[in-house]
């Protein structure tokens, strides 16, 4: 349960949520275009308790919650980003996804802000230096791979016109929409990660099997499996309404 409310309609919204659910509200300061419950006019906060059914698999950590909420999922046309994600999933293999995670800033240290052209051009020495960087997964393997797969992103930039375009020809340009009531439902691949997967692999990437292309499927919203009790399914529903 939630109530939009602004600044001056805070402490009515607080009296609302309490009223109803018995229970001490949560507050956050919002980033969306919301109207205030009681006014119309534009709200601050969203102010709700605490049974948020949001996929369960984020709830371990607070900065895993806010990935989830923000950014999991959501329709990305950006090639940074994109090229950011890459770097992190091949980087996972083996290891949690949180663990990853928590390493990302690190990472856009380490690797100059995922600017794929300087990371394609990577030397001996630098290779080195990500070795003996605590900050990120020190493999070489999935060091050396990053920087071959810069590479191959940058072909594909050259081809497509962008990373964004190839990889959503895959999927029409129209995110795949699931309907999933229970995490278990969740696919770990599908036959169009498999079929991207071995794409790229034919033009060269390194460490991107169809199950970890199919995560980076889902973080960048090529496919909606939020699941369907999650406040973000509907939300991530309203991007895909406005391509
Ligand atoms: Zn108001
Ligand atoms: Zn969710």
């Amino acid at each position: 349960m939630k109530v939009f409310a602004c600044c001056e309609h805070i402490d009515e919204g607080i009296d609302y949520i309490v009223n109803e659910t018995k229970k001490a509200p949560l507050i956050e300061y919002l980033k969306t275009e919301q109207k205030c419950f009681l006014c119309g006019l534009k709200a601050e906060y969203k102010i709700y308790d605490e049974k948020i059914n949001r996929c369960d698999w984020c709830e371990k950590a607070e900065n895993y919650i806010k990935y989830h909420d923000e950014e999991w999922g959501v329709p990305c046309y950006d090639d940074k980003k994109q090229f950011e994600f890459l770097v992190l999933e091949s980087a996972q293999a083996g290891l949690s996804w949180l663990t990853i995670l928590n390493k990302r800033e690190n990472y856009k240290l380490a690797y100059d802000n995922f600017n794929v052209k300087v990371v394609s051009n990577y030397d001996k020495d630098k290779i080195e230096e990500l070795m003996n960087n605590s900050g990120i997964i020190r493999n070489r393997r999935k060091i050396e791979a990053s920087v071959n797969n810069a590479k191959c992103f940058i072909k594909i930039q050259e081809e497509f016109e962008s990373f964004s375009k190839y990889i959503w020809s895959f999927v029409n340009n129209r995110p795949v929409i699931n309907c999933f009531e229970k995490i278990e439902e969740l696919p770990a691949k599908t036959d169009i990660s498999e079929r991207l997967s071995k794409d790229m692999k034919k033009r060269g990437f390194k460490f991107l099997g169809p199950v970890i292309v199919y995560s980076h499927m889902q973080a960048m919203g090529l496919v909606n499996d939020h699941l369907i009790s999650c406040p973000r399914y509907k939300e991530c529903m309203e991007y895909i309404e406005k391509m």
